[in-house]
């Protein structure tokens, strides 16, 4: 084994917080465990880590320097702290260990293949309008997220793996396009011909008001920037669950 990519991680808000703290386990332990595996074959190993390192930003786009904004005890830490624990050990294995380690910052990937029941924002409101049921926006829905069409998503993690050893990361991956939740779904309703109506629900505990990549550090090193627009992939992404359901 030359390379090892640890995705383990459920990436959905609704299944990080069923369990919790199966969830810190995966990213802790986990890592530990695939560190150990990397240092022994003396592989070189990508850590998927997330844009929800940085919390709920308060400097935006979020750079790689930002250190983040993020609550140790609310209902996504499990998520969020996983995932910085899971950086810190990357960073020590690398520093006390010699180990060739690359660490990606996710930000919201969506496309064909997404679990009907996932939960995130795009498969929701996609079958939602598809099936004519309200659309729901949690919050005002004035809230922000910058969407990454999976294809792009996949080359710029592979070119991070094949990047030269120096180049350890972290560097945010993500399309810097910024829309707000309600224009995602009206986007999404136009798309579909939906006759769906919107309704609001109450916004989820620390859910983050606005994110957006910088991604001038991927575009620099790896020569990487998404290609795919948010219409081009929501098109692609409707005739999927389209086909689906
Ligand atoms: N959201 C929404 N309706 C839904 C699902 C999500 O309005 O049916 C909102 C959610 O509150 C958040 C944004 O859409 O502000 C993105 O949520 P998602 O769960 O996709 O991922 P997150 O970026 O929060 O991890």
């Amino acid at each position: 084994m030359d390379e090892i990519y640890n995705l383990a991680c459920p990436a959905s808000p609704i299944h990080y917080q069923n369990d919790p703290v199966q969830t810190t386990k995966v990213n802790v332990h986990g890592s530990i465990n695939m560190l150990g595996l990397a240092k022994r074959l003396k592989a070189r190993i990508l850590q998927a880590s997330t844009s929800e390192v940085y919390g709920d930003p308060t400097v935006h786009p979020q750079t790689e320097e930002y250190w983040g904004n993020v609550n140790c005890i609310g209902l996504r830490s499990c998520y969020d702290e996983g995932k910085r624990c899971a950086e810190t050990l990357f960073f020590d294995y690398f520093r006390q260990h010699k180990l060739k380690i690359k660490v990606v910052r996710i930000f919201n990937t969506y496309g064909p293949r997404m679990h009907p029941n996932d939960g995130r924002v795009v498969s929701n409101f996609i079958l939602q309008a598809l099936r004519n049921q309200d659309i729901t926006v949690y919050g005002d829905g004035n809230q922000t997220r910058s969407f990454c069409y999976v294809e792009d998503m996949i080359q710029g993690i592979i070119r991070m793996m094949n990047a030269s050893d120096q180049f350890t990361g972290p560097v945010n991956l993500g399309n810097p396009e910024e829309y707000s939740i309600l224009e995602l779904a009206q986007k999404i309703i136009e798309l579909t011909d939906s006759t769906s109506k919107i309704v609001y629900r109450p916004l989820p505990e620390n859910d983050p008001l606005q994110r957006q990549p910088n991604i001038e550090l991927a575009k620099q090193q790896l020569d990487w920037e998404p290609r795919i627009d948010l219409e081009e992939g929501l098109r692609h992404t409707i005739d999927y669950f389209r086909r689906l359901i």
